[in-house]
């Protein structure tokens, strides 16, 4: 068994990552998504390839893209503005929340064995480039691979089966054996922190175990009120990807460092990661005020504040990215 990372130029040895930040959007297509938040959208490539490289002059090496197929993902200009920036950009098959499709979207529409082919075919073979938003499966090939499966649910346990739960189920259990096929990793959104019990269930019932499992946006809601769920979601063993940094609608930066160390404190260092969750209102580059470099040039300082040094710097964006991202070929 070969490790590798699996980049939209190609696999490379995870050695070769680098620093990277595990939950950002770099392109995402006009349609639902951006009629609905139009803060999502993101397609310029001169733009993008800017930010890009502005963090690669900060020591950035990697970004995962978290948008996922039929959803606005933008293959080919991923390629292309990692190729102009040199930084590796890891892709997502998988899907979104269910706000962001139409109700004739294929999401709904395809069973579990066709949805775990799609997100299988995407990281094995290569990734759709047609129907950016479409209702239709795409159908439109290329050689560049996903190397994750984006899941996404809208915070409530998907193991019930009121209104649209069941589809959320079918879909997570796809990516589930879609990641046991590939030996790949999966990155989930908790809408505001919740539904991870279940996210976790129904995923590990599908043959994979927790070090495969990303949760993103644990740290959506950061008080004592839920400090003892957090706890418990790190104690499962997937890693956490914290984004809620430079988002100051949800709370400061020194309460996600006030986290971070505590849970460091704990002994879960190994299983953090960071990143922004970028919108076209963030990245400078779009005329934002947060940027890529945003932790490079803030937030660290944050986190020394709070005791964490470049040792533990290097583990989160590093090591862990490392580790959680590398699939088995
Ligand atoms: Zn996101």
């Amino acid at each position: 068994m070969n490790r590798v990372i699996r980049t939209v130029k190609g696999d490379i040895p995870p050695e070769e990552l680098g620093y990277c930040q595990c939950h950002e959007h770099l392109f995402i297509a006009k349609g639902i998504s951006g009629e609905k938040v139009p803060s999502l959208i993101m397609e310029d490539v001169n733009k993008t390839t800017n930010e890009l490289l502005m963090y690669h002059y900060c020591g950035g090496s990697a970004v995962v893209d978290a948008q996922p197929v039929g959803c606005g993902r933008m293959v080919k200009e991923l390629r292309l503005a990692s190729e102009l920036s040199g930084v590796h950009v890891v892709a997502s098959t998988g899907f979104h929340k269910l706000d962001f499709y139409n109700l004739d979207h294929f999401v709904y529409r395809l069973d579990k064995e066709q949805l775990t082919k799609l997100f299988t075919d995407e990281l094995t073979i290569g990734m759709y480039t047609d129907k950016v938003n479409g209702n239709e499966v795409p159908s439109i090939g290329s050689s560049y691979k996903a190397g994750i499966i984006k899941c996404a649910s809208d915070g409530r346990d998907i193991r019930l089966t009121e209104d649209n739960l069941p589809i959320y189920k079918k879909l997570f259990a796809a990516a589930g054996r879609a990641a046991k096929v590939a030996n790949a990793p999966v990155m989930t959104h908790l809408e505001m922190g919740k539904g991870a019990d279940s996210q976790l269930e129904v995923l590990t019932a599908q043959g994979i175990t927790p070090d495969r499992i990303i949760m993103s946006h644990l740290d959506r809601i950061v008080n004592d009120s839920v400090l003892e769920y957090q706890l418990s979601v790190a104690k499962s063993g997937v890693y956490l990807q914290f984004d809620t940094i430079g988002r100051l609608k949800y709370h400061d930066d020194a309460s996600e460092a006030k986290l971070i160390a505590f849970l460091c404190e704990k002994g879960f260092s190994d299983r953090i990661l960071l990143g922004l969750d970028t919108t076209n209102e963030r990245m400078k580059s779009y005329g934002g005020p947060i940027g890529l470099d945003y932790i490079f040039n803030s937030f660290q300082s944050e986190l020394r504040n709070y005791g964490i040094e470049d040792d533990l710097i290097h583990q989160f964006t590093v090591i862990n990215p490392m580790h959680a991202l590398s699939m088995e070929t």
